[in-house]
């Protein structure tokens, strides 16, 4: 049985290596000599687009314990970002040229594996496609992505606000209230004047990011950053994201402005903050950020965001082998599944490789434990109980860990999770 592959990027290449390693044979279509997309300036396979970095390896960190994870599961990637390392502090960071040359060499050189350097368009195909298209793909491409996903939408730009973990949040200052009825959903915090003034002026002074050519475009339609919002003006602030409409406290008083905390999780361990969507750079983000009341010891699992992104709504659309649900022969893997990195998108790549191999075999997936680090990503993108996916990277807010543990510090909680993590690993190979 063959296997088309759509793109030679990092998940592309990640579930190409793993399949043909099985012996299935591998049709890997990349376009980037024909056509490159925004960012691309390599003819090789495996480019990493920005920085040079696979980010920490240390096992306090959900991304250091994502690498443990993945060098038992023989990710081919990762060996090669291995064979390729640079020193960086604590980081694993490769020499990018002798990286993607790699990649490109190994993946070429696999008996297994036919490279095809065209774009490749046929999603109407009875054949089983792993969609690794990345996050900028064509706009032929995104038509046909678009006849395939029918009702489900593709989106194309991440607006995504600060998430924080529920448990660093100081709950003295803040309380749960909806504005339409009450529900535990959702976390208000409350401002007098002073300090709405002073969080305004804040927002108002944070510095941004540059924005690259491609994405100023994308902006100010309907969806603008919180800072723009605040330099608008103070008025356009309070009757938007920070409206105390409906948010008055339990002795039924409204406070001069509010910030709302949206569940994010089925697990509810993360909140998002409703209506931040932003481009403040992160270290700015903490600061400013963690000036509110209740938030000044947050942990945030990921700051906010707004840049181009091609994404599917993964809950709606992929189960947890990441195959459609309602045309089984096609699998989706990388940035456009909604989890976010260079680690993220090749571990995806593993994963799909699985689940098409159980495809191909018949036999029964085994999803991976929802206490690892892998698993508990791949169970947020595809969690069915999640309506519009926010992209993620791998964070330890979404592991799931027995509520019966108790932890004296964040480095104990952080130890166990690996420990534990790993040893599911290893019972699950
Ligand atoms: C501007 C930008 C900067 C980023 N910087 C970082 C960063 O610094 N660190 C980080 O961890 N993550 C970063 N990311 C996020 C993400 O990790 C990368 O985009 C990563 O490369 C995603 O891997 P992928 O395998 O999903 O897609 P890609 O690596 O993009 O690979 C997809 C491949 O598919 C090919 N392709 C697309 N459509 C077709 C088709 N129809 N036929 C044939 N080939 C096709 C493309 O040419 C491409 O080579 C960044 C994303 C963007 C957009």
């Amino acid at each position: 049985m063959k296997v088309n592959i759509i793109g030679a990027g990092l998940a592309g290449c990640e579930a190409a290596w793993q399949l043909a390693e099985k012996g299935i044979e591998v049709y890997l279509y990349e376009k980037k000599k024909i056509q490159k997309n925004e960012i691309q300036t390599l003819e090789t396979f495996g480019e990493l687009v920005c920085s040079n970095t696979f980010r920490s390896l240390s096992t306090q960190n959900a991304v250091g314990i994502l690498k443990k994870e993945l060098k038992l599961l023989n990710s081919f990637i990762l060996d090669c970002a291995f064979k390729t390392q640079i020193p960086s502090d604590d980081a694993l960071a490769v020499d990018r040229k002798a990286f993607s040359d790699l990649v490109d060499q190994k993946i070429r050189s696999h008996k297994n594996i036919k490279v095809f350097e065209e774009e490749f368009l046929d999603l109407n195909t009875q054949e089983i496609v792993l969609i690794a298209s990345g996050p900028l793909c064509s706009q032929e491409f995104k038509m046909q992505l678009e006849k395939l996903l029918g009702k489900q939408k593709l989106f194309y730009l991440d607006a995504s606000a600060p998430i924080i973990e529920k448990q660093s949040i100081d709950f003295s200052k803040v309380y749960y209230k909806s504005r339409y009825k009450n529900d535990n959903s959702y976390i208000c915090i409350p401002l007098n004047e002073k300090e709405f003034s002073i969080f305004h002026n804040k927002l108002v002074n944070a510095n941004t990011v540059n924005l690259k050519d491609f994405e100023q475009e994308i902006f100010f339609r309907g969806c603008q950053p919180i800072e723009q919002l605040a330099k608008n003006s103070k008025k356009i602030l309070l009757k938007s994201a920070m409206s105390p409409n409906g948010l008055e406290n339990f002795d039924g008083i409204m406070p001069y402005s509010a910030v709302q905390l949206r569940r994010d999780d089925a697990m509810d361990n993360l909140y998002n903050m409703v209506g931040f969507q932003t481009n403040i750079i992160w270290k700015e983000q903490k600061q400013i950020f963690s000036s509110l009341p209740g938030l000044e010891n947050a942990v945030f699992r990921r700051f906010g965001v707004m840049h181009k992104n091609s994404f599917i709504n993964s809950p709606k659309i992929l189960n947890n082998k990441l195959q459609m649900m309602r045309k089984k022969n096609i699998f989706f893997a990388g940035q456009i599944t909604g989890v976010e990195g260079y680690i993220e998108s090749f571990a995806s790549g593993l994963v799909a490789s699985r689940g098409i191999l159980s495809y191909i075999n018949q036999s029964e997936f085994i999803a991976f434990p929802e206490d690892t680090i892998l698993g508990s990503l791949i169970s947020y993108i595809t969690n069915p109980k999640h309506k519009k996916l926010k992209p993620m990277k791998s964070n330890m807010g979404l592991v799931k860990i027995d509520p019966i543990m108790s932890f004296n510090s964040k480095e104990e909680k952080n130890s166990y999770i690996y420990k534990n993590a790993l040893n599911k690993i290893k019972s699950f190979i």
